[in-house]
C-alpha cells in the first residue's frame, strides 16, 4: 500500500486508496456489503483474500482501513467499533501484568478511566507526567515501562508534545510510543514520520467528520502488532459494523478541505476571543505565545479546530457561555462539520474530578465546525456579552 501510494497527494489518497470501483457492478462508491457471512467454494475452499465471517473482515471495513494507512503513510490499518475499543485493544495486545505505562497529565478522560479503573485491576501499573516537560518524562518512565501514550495537542488543555523527541525517550528505554492523533488527524500531523510506533484515532472525531457515527483505528508499520491486534480483535470483536466503515470513509474523503476550513474558522475565533474582557486565558497552539507552538509549528501542518478558554468570572459564567451560544451546539463530542461548545470540567472530564488529571473549572472546550467563521465569532460574542 505504502509503495503503490506514497507518491499520491493526501487529498487522493484520501479519495482514492482502497477505493476502487466495485469489480462486478462498476459502483464508484463502495458499496455497503451488509452482510454476516460469505458463500464459500466448497468445504474449505476458501482462498487467500477473501471473505468468510463479518468479523473477521469485511469489505467496507478492509476499504477503511486501507485508506487509513495510508493516510498515515504506514503499512497497516486496523478499524474498531470505537476509539476506546481500539485503544482497550491495543493496550491489551501491548501490555501485560506487571508492565507500566506513562501517561500524559491531560490525556482524554475515558483513555485514563479505561486505564485507571481497568487495567490496574488487571495489574497494569501507570505514572502521570507533563509530556510537554520532557525531563518529567524521563523520570516517569521505569525499566517495566512498555509504553508511553501521548495526545497531542492534549484534550481540553492543548498542550503541545514534541513526538520526535518522546519517540527517542522511549526507544532509548525500550518503550514504544503510541500517538492519540484524534485532534490533529493525519492530514495536520503524521506522528509514524516523526519516529512514534503506534497511531491511535477516535475516527468518531474529524475522519468521520459530520457527527454520524463511532468508530476508531490504529495505525502502525510493525507487522508483529498488527497480528496481535487482528488476532485480539477477532477473537474479542470489537468490530465495527458495514455502514459505520462506510460513513467514516466518506467522511475520509473530504478531510482535507475540512481541516483546512476548521483551522481557518478556528484562527478566526481565537483573535475574537483575545479581544474579549470576559476571556481569561485562550490555548490554542497556533498563538505565538503558547508554550509548545515552536514544536506545534514544526510537527504539525496547520494547529486545528480545537480551542480552550477560560472565562475571568469562574465557574458559573463559563458555565452559562456554554449554555448561552446558539450556533455552538452544547454537546461533547468533537471534531463534526457543526460547531460544539462544553464544559470539561463537568461534561467530557468530570472522571478525572480529584484526579491529577483534573480541568480548570472555569473551562470552556470549543470545536470549531466548518460555518462562516462570522457567524461563529458572532454567536460567541452573544454568549459572552
Ligand atoms: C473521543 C476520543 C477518544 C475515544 O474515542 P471514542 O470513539 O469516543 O470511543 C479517544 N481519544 C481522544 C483524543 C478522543 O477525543
Amino acid at each position: 500500500m505504502v509503495d503503490d501510494h506514497s507518491s499520491l497527494g493526501f487529498e487522493t489518497r484520501a479519495i482514492h486508496v482502497g477505493q476502487q470501483p466495485d469489480p462486478r457492478t462498476g459502483s464508484v462508491i463502495v458499496p455497503i456489503y451488509q452482510t454476516s457471512t460469505y458463500a464459500q467454494d466448497g468445504v474449505g475452499g476458501l482462498r487467500e483474500g477473501e471473505y468468510e465471517y463479518s468479523r473477521t473482515a469485511n469489505p467496507n471495513r478492509t476499504a477503511l482501513e486501507q485508506a487509513l494507512a495510508a493516510l498515515e503513510g504506514a503499512r497497516h490499518a486496523l478499524a474498531f467499533g470505537s476509539g476506546m475499543a481500539a485503544t482497550d485493544a491495543l493496550l491489551r495486545t501491548m501490555l501485560r501484568p506487571g508492565d507500566h505505562l506513562v501517561l500524559g497529565d491531560d490525556a482524554y478522560g475515558g483513555t485514563f478511566r479505561l486505564i485507571d479503573k481497568v487495567l490496574t485491576e488487571w495489574g497494569v501499573t501507570y505514572d502521570v507526567a507533563r509530556l510537554s516537560d520532557v525531563d518529567a518524562v524521563r523520570a516517569a518512565v521505569r525499566p517495566e515501562t512498555k509504553a508511553i501514550w501521548c495526545e497531542t495537542p492534549t484534550n481540553p488543555l492543548l498542550g503541545i508534545a514534541d513526538i520526535a523527541v518522546l519517540a527517542q525517550v522511549a526507544h532509548t528505554s525500550g518503550a514504544k510510543l503510541i500517538v492519540d492523533n484524534t485532534f490533529a488527524t493525519p492530514y495536520l500531523q503524521t506522528p509514524l514520520d516523526l519516529g512514534a510506533d503506534v497511531v491511535l484515532h477516535s475516527t468518531t472525531k474529524y475522519l468521520g467528520g459530520h457527527s454520524d457515527v463511532v468508530g476508531g483505528a490504529v495505525v502502525t508499520n510493525s507487522d508483529e502488532l498488527r497480528e496481535k491486534l487482528f488476532f485480539l480483535r477477532n477473537t474479542a470483536g470489537a468490530v465495527p459494523g458495514p455502514f459505520d466503515a462506510w460513513l467514516t470513509l466518506r467522511g475520509v474523503k473530504t478531510l482535507a478541505v475540512r481541516m483546512e476550513r476548521h483551522c481557518d474558522n478556528a484562527e478566526r475565533v481565537v483573535e475574537a476571543l483575545r479581544a474579549h474582557p470576559k476571556v481569561g486565558t485562550v490555548y490554542y497552539p497556533g498563538l505565538p505565545e503558547h508554550p509548545g507552538h515552536e514544536v506545534a509549528a514544526k510537527q504539525m501542518r496547520r494547529f486545528g479546530g480545537m480551542i480552550s478558554f477560560t472565562h475571568v468570572d469562574g465557574e458559573q459564567a463559563a458555565l452559562d457561555v456554554a449554555d448561552g451560544t446558539s450556533l455552538f451546539i452544547l454537546a461533547e463530542s468533537l471534531g463534526g462539520v457543526e460547531s460544539l461548545i462544553e464544559h470539561p470540567g463537568r461534561m467530557t472530564h468530570a472522571s478525572t474530578e480529584g484526579s491529577t488529571l483534573q480541568v480548570p473549572a472555569d473551562l470552556v472546550r470549543l470545536s470549531v465546525g466548518i460555518e462562516s467563521g462570522e457567524d461563529l465569532v458572532a454567536d460567541l460574542r452573544t454568549a459572552l456579552d
